[in-house]
Protein backbone atom coordinates (compact mmCIF):
# COMPACT_ATOMS: atom_id res chain seq x y z
CA UNK A 1 0.00 0.00 0.00
CA UNK A 2 1.83 3.25 0.89
CA UNK A 3 4.85 1.81 2.39
CA UNK A 4 7.01 0.42 0.66
CA UNK A 5 8.49 -2.98 0.71
CA UNK A 6 12.50 -3.93 0.73
CA UNK A 7 12.20 -6.90 -1.54
CA UNK A 8 15.57 -7.49 -2.11
CA UNK A 9 17.06 -6.09 1.49
CA UNK A 10 14.85 -6.42 4.44
CA UNK A 11 15.47 -3.97 6.85
CA UNK A 12 14.90 -5.20 10.41
CA UNK A 13 14.76 -2.14 12.77
CA UNK A 14 15.65 -3.58 16.56
CA UNK A 15 16.19 0.06 18.09
CA UNK A 16 15.43 3.90 17.87
CA UNK A 17 16.69 6.84 19.45
CA UNK A 18 16.01 10.93 18.26
CA UNK A 19 15.39 10.74 14.60
CA UNK A 20 17.26 7.32 14.25
CA UNK A 21 16.62 4.06 13.65
CA UNK A 22 19.06 1.11 14.42
CA UNK A 23 18.43 -2.10 12.25
CA UNK A 24 19.50 -5.88 13.75
CA UNK A 25 22.66 -5.68 11.70
CA UNK A 26 23.79 -2.70 13.55
CA UNK A 27 23.20 -0.16 10.67
CA UNK A 28 21.80 3.39 11.66
CA UNK A 29 19.01 5.15 9.54
CA UNK A 30 17.78 8.41 9.42
CA UNK A 31 14.15 8.67 9.55
CA UNK A 32 12.86 11.31 7.25
CA UNK A 33 9.50 9.74 7.91
CA UNK A 34 8.82 9.39 11.64
CA UNK A 35 7.53 5.53 10.63
CA UNK A 36 4.67 8.67 9.24
CA UNK A 37 5.05 11.45 10.98
CA UNK A 38 4.26 9.58 14.43
CA UNK A 39 7.84 9.74 16.06
CA UNK A 40 7.44 13.50 15.96
CA UNK A 41 9.33 14.09 19.00
CA UNK A 42 12.31 11.38 18.42
CA UNK A 43 12.34 7.67 18.77
CA UNK A 44 11.58 6.61 22.11
CA UNK A 45 12.05 9.86 23.80
CA UNK A 46 13.63 9.41 27.32
CA UNK A 47 10.69 11.78 28.97
CA UNK A 48 7.83 9.77 26.92
CA UNK A 49 9.68 6.17 28.26
CA UNK A 50 9.86 7.29 31.88
CA UNK A 51 6.40 8.70 31.69
CA UNK A 52 5.03 5.24 30.55
CA UNK A 53 7.09 2.93 32.60
CA UNK A 54 5.87 4.87 35.58
CA UNK A 55 2.17 5.20 34.45
CA UNK A 56 2.50 0.90 33.89
CA UNK A 57 3.34 0.69 37.35
CA UNK A 58 0.74 2.77 39.06
CA UNK A 59 -2.42 2.01 36.83
CA UNK A 60 -2.35 0.47 33.46
CA UNK A 61 -6.16 0.58 32.87
CA UNK A 62 -9.45 1.85 34.53
CA UNK A 63 -12.94 2.15 32.69
CA UNK A 64 -13.81 5.80 30.80
CA UNK A 65 -15.98 6.89 33.53
CA UNK A 66 -13.59 7.35 36.44
CA UNK A 67 -11.87 10.23 36.76
CA UNK A 68 -8.05 9.47 36.40
CA UNK A 69 -5.35 12.65 36.64
CA UNK A 70 -3.40 11.78 33.91
CA UNK A 71 -6.46 11.30 31.30
CA UNK A 72 -7.65 14.78 32.75
CA UNK A 73 -4.40 16.37 32.51
CA UNK A 74 -4.18 15.18 28.44
CA UNK A 75 -7.96 16.85 28.11
CA UNK A 76 -6.62 20.11 29.45
CA UNK A 77 -3.59 20.24 28.10
CA UNK A 78 -5.40 19.53 24.57
CA UNK A 79 -7.89 21.92 25.15
CA UNK A 80 -5.18 24.70 25.79
CA UNK A 81 -3.20 24.23 22.71
CA UNK A 82 -6.79 24.19 20.38
CA UNK A 83 -7.56 26.39 18.50
CA UNK A 84 -9.91 29.24 19.74
CA UNK A 85 -13.40 27.92 21.84
CA UNK A 86 -12.67 24.52 20.82
CA UNK A 87 -12.51 22.64 24.17
CA UNK A 88 -14.74 19.30 24.70
CA UNK A 89 -11.71 16.77 24.00
CA UNK A 90 -12.87 13.13 23.47
CA UNK A 91 -10.04 10.30 23.11
CA UNK A 92 -10.02 7.65 20.98
CA UNK A 93 -7.14 4.77 19.91
CA UNK A 94 -6.37 5.73 15.74
CA UNK A 95 -6.91 8.47 13.45
CA UNK A 96 -10.10 7.00 11.84
CA UNK A 97 -11.72 6.69 14.76
CA UNK A 98 -11.15 10.57 15.83
CA UNK A 99 -12.49 10.82 12.40
CA UNK A 100 -15.67 9.07 13.10
CA UNK A 101 -16.27 11.09 16.02
CA UNK A 102 -16.11 14.17 14.52
CA UNK A 103 -18.80 13.05 11.84
CA UNK A 104 -21.18 11.07 14.17
CA UNK A 105 -20.96 14.33 16.39
CA UNK A 106 -21.37 16.59 13.34
CA UNK A 107 -24.69 14.76 12.71
CA UNK A 108 -25.96 14.48 15.71
CA UNK A 109 -25.89 17.86 16.44
CA UNK A 110 -27.03 19.55 13.14
CA UNK A 111 -29.75 16.53 12.43
CA UNK A 112 -28.74 16.32 8.85
CA UNK A 113 -26.28 13.93 6.81
CA UNK A 114 -24.61 14.88 4.28
CA UNK A 115 -20.98 15.09 4.37
CA UNK A 116 -18.66 17.32 1.80
CA UNK A 117 -15.07 16.05 1.28
CA UNK A 118 -12.34 16.53 -1.11
CA UNK A 119 -11.05 14.86 -3.61
CA UNK A 120 -7.84 13.45 -3.08
CA UNK A 121 -8.51 12.89 0.82
CA UNK A 122 -7.08 10.84 3.38
CA UNK A 123 -9.34 10.46 6.22
CA UNK A 124 -9.04 6.66 7.19
CA UNK A 125 -10.21 3.13 6.85
CA UNK A 126 -12.95 2.27 8.75
CA UNK A 127 -16.20 2.73 7.11
CA UNK A 128 -17.41 6.08 7.99
CA UNK A 129 -14.08 7.78 7.07
CA UNK A 130 -13.33 5.23 4.22
CA UNK A 131 -16.24 7.14 2.76
CA UNK A 132 -14.44 10.37 3.23
CA UNK A 133 -11.29 9.02 1.77
CA UNK A 134 -11.30 9.80 -2.01
CA UNK A 135 -8.93 7.02 -3.11
CA UNK A 136 -10.70 4.31 -5.31
CA UNK A 137 -8.18 1.56 -4.46
CA UNK A 138 -9.18 2.31 -0.81
CA UNK A 139 -12.73 1.70 -1.34
CA UNK A 140 -12.91 -1.03 -3.89
CA UNK A 141 -14.45 -4.23 -2.80
CA UNK A 142 -15.93 -2.65 0.21
CA UNK A 143 -19.29 -0.69 -1.53
CA UNK A 144 -21.91 0.23 -0.41
CA UNK A 145 -20.04 2.55 1.46
CA UNK A 146 -21.31 4.84 4.53
CA UNK A 147 -23.96 6.88 2.82
CA UNK A 148 -24.27 10.87 1.80
CA UNK A 149 -20.85 11.75 1.16
CA UNK A 150 -19.67 14.11 -1.75
CA UNK A 151 -16.37 14.76 -3.15
CA UNK A 152 -15.66 18.20 -4.50
CA UNK A 153 -12.02 19.51 -5.97
CA UNK A 154 -9.50 20.59 -3.40
CA UNK A 155 -8.72 23.70 -3.39
CA UNK A 156 -11.56 25.22 -5.42
CA UNK A 157 -13.17 27.75 -3.14
CA UNK A 158 -16.23 28.08 -5.73
CA UNK A 159 -16.45 24.24 -6.28
CA UNK A 160 -16.71 23.87 -2.65
CA UNK A 161 -19.34 26.75 -1.68
CA UNK A 162 -21.89 24.96 -4.64
CA UNK A 163 -21.51 21.34 -2.61
CA UNK A 164 -22.24 22.88 1.01
CA UNK A 165 -26.15 23.48 1.30
CA UNK A 166 -28.68 23.55 3.82
CA UNK A 167 -28.61 19.55 4.08
CA UNK A 168 -24.74 19.41 4.84
CA UNK A 169 -23.56 18.21 8.14
CA UNK A 170 -19.96 18.95 8.07
CA UNK A 171 -17.22 19.26 5.71
CA UNK A 172 -14.00 18.02 6.28
CA UNK A 173 -10.86 19.05 5.00
CA UNK A 174 -7.22 18.37 5.47
CA UNK A 175 -5.82 22.09 5.67
CA UNK A 176 -2.76 20.69 3.85
CA UNK A 177 -3.35 17.23 1.67
CA UNK A 178 -1.30 14.39 3.47
CA UNK A 179 -1.83 11.14 1.34
CA UNK A 180 -2.98 13.16 -1.59
CA UNK A 181 0.25 14.17 -2.64
CA UNK A 182 1.21 17.25 -0.15
CA UNK A 183 -1.23 19.65 -1.01
CA UNK A 184 -1.71 22.73 1.18
CA UNK A 185 -4.93 24.43 0.61
CA UNK A 186 -4.61 28.52 0.08
CA UNK A 187 -5.60 30.59 2.51
CA UNK A 188 -9.00 32.09 0.18
CA UNK A 189 -10.31 28.07 0.41
CA UNK A 190 -9.98 27.62 4.36
CA UNK A 191 -11.56 30.82 4.84
CA UNK A 192 -14.73 30.00 2.01
CA UNK A 193 -14.95 26.64 3.75
CA UNK A 194 -15.18 28.53 7.31
CA UNK A 195 -17.85 30.68 5.48
CA UNK A 196 -19.89 28.52 3.73
CA UNK A 197 -20.38 26.30 6.98
CA UNK A 198 -20.99 28.93 9.28
CA UNK A 199 -23.77 30.56 7.13
CA UNK A 200 -25.34 27.05 6.15
CA UNK A 201 -25.35 25.63 10.08
CA UNK A 202 -22.77 22.80 8.89
CA UNK A 203 -19.82 21.95 10.86
CA UNK A 204 -16.40 22.61 10.01
CA UNK A 205 -13.92 19.70 10.53
CA UNK A 206 -10.30 19.86 10.07
CA UNK A 207 -8.39 16.75 10.03
CA UNK A 208 -5.18 17.57 11.31
CA UNK A 209 -3.60 14.10 11.87
CA UNK A 210 -0.69 14.06 9.78
CA UNK A 211 -1.06 17.90 9.87
CA UNK A 212 -1.08 18.71 13.78
CA UNK A 213 1.06 19.28 16.62
CA UNK A 214 4.45 21.51 15.17
CA UNK A 215 5.16 19.21 12.23
CA UNK A 216 3.85 22.79 9.35
CA UNK A 217 5.94 25.30 11.90
CA UNK A 218 3.04 26.46 13.47
CA UNK A 219 0.74 24.16 16.13
CA UNK A 220 -1.85 23.99 13.81
CA UNK A 221 -1.62 23.82 10.01
CA UNK A 222 -4.67 25.56 9.59
CA UNK A 223 -3.80 28.45 11.71
CA UNK A 224 -2.29 30.60 9.34
CA UNK A 225 -5.61 30.99 7.28
CA UNK A 226 -7.09 32.54 10.62
CA UNK A 227 -10.05 30.28 10.63
CA UNK A 228 -11.20 27.97 13.42
CA UNK A 229 -13.03 24.72 12.49
CA UNK A 230 -16.03 23.40 14.51
CA UNK A 231 -13.82 20.19 14.81
CA UNK A 232 -9.96 19.36 14.78
CA UNK A 233 -8.71 15.57 14.76
CA UNK A 234 -5.29 14.55 16.10
CA UNK A 235 -3.39 11.61 15.90
CA UNK A 236 -0.45 10.24 14.49
CA UNK A 237 1.95 12.39 16.43
CA UNK A 238 0.32 12.29 19.37
CA UNK A 239 1.39 9.45 21.82
CA UNK A 240 4.89 8.76 20.29
CA UNK A 241 3.82 5.43 19.08
CA UNK A 242 0.77 4.97 21.67
CA UNK A 243 -2.34 4.29 20.32
CA UNK A 244 -3.94 7.69 20.81
CA UNK A 245 -6.36 10.00 19.34
CA UNK A 246 -8.54 13.02 19.74
CA UNK A 247 -11.48 14.62 18.33
CA UNK A 248 -11.54 18.65 20.25
CA UNK A 249 -14.69 20.44 19.35
CA UNK A 250 -16.38 23.64 19.99
CA UNK A 251 -19.58 23.18 22.44
CA UNK A 252 -22.54 22.94 20.27
CA UNK A 253 -21.10 20.16 18.57
CA UNK A 254 -20.30 18.27 21.56
CA UNK A 255 -22.17 14.91 22.15
CA UNK A 256 -23.16 13.90 25.47
CA UNK A 257 -20.97 11.45 27.07
CA UNK A 258 -23.44 8.56 27.14
CA UNK A 259 -23.47 9.05 22.95
CA UNK A 260 -20.23 7.97 22.01
CA UNK A 261 -17.17 5.71 23.55
CA UNK A 262 -14.73 3.48 23.32
CA UNK A 263 -13.69 0.89 25.89
CA UNK A 264 -9.78 1.53 25.43
CA UNK A 265 -9.86 5.45 24.49
CA UNK A 266 -7.49 7.54 26.69
CA UNK A 267 -6.35 4.80 28.91
CA UNK A 268 -4.18 5.91 31.46
CA UNK A 269 -1.11 4.32 29.71
CA UNK A 270 -1.83 6.04 26.14
CA UNK A 271 -2.48 9.35 28.44
CA UNK A 272 0.95 9.32 30.40
CA UNK A 273 2.51 9.33 26.90
CA UNK A 274 0.75 12.16 25.05
CA UNK A 275 0.96 14.03 27.75
CA UNK A 276 4.87 13.65 28.12
CA UNK A 277 5.08 14.00 24.07
CA UNK A 278 3.02 17.53 24.45
CA UNK A 279 5.50 18.76 27.16
CA UNK A 280 8.08 17.81 24.93
CA UNK A 281 7.12 19.40 22.32
CA UNK A 282 6.77 22.03 24.50
CA UNK A 283 9.73 22.34 26.54
CA UNK A 284 12.03 21.85 23.47
CA UNK A 285 10.51 24.36 21.33
CA UNK A 286 9.72 21.65 18.29
CA UNK A 287 7.26 23.88 16.66
CA UNK A 288 9.94 26.60 16.30
CA UNK A 289 12.13 24.40 15.04
CA UNK A 290 9.78 22.51 12.27
CA UNK A 291 9.74 26.27 11.54
CA UNK A 292 13.06 26.88 10.89
CA UNK A 293 14.29 22.98 10.15
CA UNK A 294 11.49 22.59 7.63
CA UNK A 295 12.09 26.05 5.68
CA UNK A 296 15.70 25.75 5.48
CA UNK A 297 14.81 22.29 4.35
CA UNK A 298 12.41 23.29 1.46
CA UNK A 299 14.72 25.79 0.60
CA UNK A 300 17.79 23.17 -0.45
CA UNK A 301 15.43 21.26 -2.30
CA UNK A 302 13.91 24.44 -4.16
CA UNK A 303 17.80 24.72 -5.17
CA UNK A 304 18.00 21.16 -6.79
CA UNK A 305 17.76 21.04 -10.61
CA UNK A 306 15.98 17.57 -10.30
CA UNK A 307 12.42 17.64 -8.92
CA UNK A 308 9.71 19.52 -10.82
CA UNK A 309 8.07 20.65 -7.40
CA UNK A 310 8.44 20.65 -4.05
CA UNK A 311 5.76 21.51 -1.73
CA UNK A 312 4.41 21.63 1.76
CA UNK A 313 5.11 23.71 4.93
CA UNK A 314 7.54 23.15 7.75
CA UNK A 315 8.16 19.67 8.28
CA UNK A 316 5.96 18.03 5.56
CA UNK A 317 7.43 18.45 2.61
CA UNK A 318 6.58 16.69 -1.08
CA UNK A 319 9.02 16.29 -3.66
CA UNK A 320 7.69 15.52 -6.78
CA UNK A 321 9.98 13.07 -9.00
CA UNK A 322 9.79 11.27 -12.10
CA UNK A 323 9.40 7.60 -12.56
CA UNK A 324 8.24 6.85 -9.71
CA UNK A 325 8.57 7.56 -5.81
CA UNK A 326 9.03 3.99 -4.58
CA UNK A 327 12.33 3.39 -6.88
CA UNK A 328 14.18 6.63 -5.43
CA UNK A 329 12.88 5.52 -1.90
CA UNK A 330 14.73 2.52 -2.32
CA UNK A 331 18.00 3.73 -3.02
CA UNK A 332 17.75 6.43 -0.31
CA UNK A 333 17.50 3.46 2.12
CA UNK A 334 19.95 0.86 0.95
CA UNK A 335 22.58 3.48 -0.35
CA UNK A 336 22.32 6.45 2.09
CA UNK A 337 20.54 4.74 4.84
CA UNK A 338 17.52 7.52 4.78
CA UNK A 339 14.28 6.44 5.13
CA UNK A 340 11.62 8.35 3.55
CA UNK A 341 7.81 7.68 2.53
CA UNK A 342 5.78 7.92 -0.60
CA UNK A 343 2.72 10.54 -1.59
CA UNK A 344 0.99 8.89 -4.28
CA UNK A 345 2.95 7.68 -6.93
CA UNK A 346 5.24 10.36 -8.09
CA UNK A 347 5.97 12.29 -4.81
CA UNK A 348 9.02 11.79 -2.38
CA UNK A 349 7.36 12.75 1.37
CA UNK A 350 9.73 13.66 4.01
CA UNK A 351 7.56 14.40 7.50
CA UNK A 352 10.65 13.70 9.79
CA UNK A 353 10.70 13.72 13.74
CA UNK A 354 10.55 17.52 14.65
CA UNK A 355 14.39 17.00 16.00
CA UNK A 356 15.92 16.98 13.42
CA UNK A 357 18.72 19.98 12.91
CA UNK A 358 19.83 21.42 9.77
CA UNK A 359 22.31 18.79 9.19
CA UNK A 360 19.85 16.12 9.04
CA UNK A 361 18.29 18.25 6.22
CA UNK A 362 22.04 18.96 4.16
CA UNK A 363 22.30 15.08 4.51
CA UNK A 364 18.82 14.34 3.14
CA UNK A 365 19.43 16.50 0.61
CA UNK A 366 22.52 15.64 -0.46
CA UNK A 367 21.37 11.77 -0.81
CA UNK A 368 18.65 13.36 -2.55
CA UNK A 369 20.25 15.09 -4.85
CA UNK A 370 22.41 12.08 -6.34
CA UNK A 371 19.18 9.31 -5.97
CA UNK A 372 17.03 12.38 -8.53
CA UNK A 373 20.07 12.60 -10.88
C1 LIG B 1 -3.08 8.74 8.87
C2 LIG B 1 -4.24 9.61 8.64
C3 LIG B 1 -5.54 9.23 9.02
C4 LIG B 1 -5.87 7.88 9.59
O1 LIG B 1 -5.23 7.63 10.81
P1 LIG B 1 -5.09 6.13 11.34
O2 LIG B 1 -4.50 6.27 12.71
O3 LIG B 1 -4.22 5.39 10.39
O4 LIG B 1 -6.48 5.57 11.38
C5 LIG B 1 -6.57 10.13 8.82
N1 LIG B 1 -6.34 11.34 8.28
C6 LIG B 1 -5.11 11.75 7.92
C7 LIG B 1 -4.92 13.11 7.34
C8 LIG B 1 -4.02 10.90 8.07
O5 LIG B 1 -2.81 11.28 7.68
Amino acid sequence: MNGFVFSQKPIEIESGSGPYLTSTDGTEYLDMGASYAVASVGHSHPDVVAAVQQQAEELLFVQGSYPVAVRQALREKLAAIAPGDLEDVWLANSGTEANEAALKFARHATGRSKIVAANRAFHGRTMGSLAATWKGKYKQGFEPLAGDFVHVPYDDPEALAAAVDEETAAVILEPIQGEGGIRPASTEYLQTAREVTAETGAALVFDEIQTGLGRTGTMWAHETAGVVPDALTVAKGLGSGLPVSATVVADWIADDPGNHGSTFSGSPIVAAAAGATLDVIEAESLVENAASVGGYLQSRLAALDEPRDVRGEGLLVGIEVKRGANRHLKHLALDHQILALPAGRTVVRLLPPLVVDESHADETVDALAEVLA
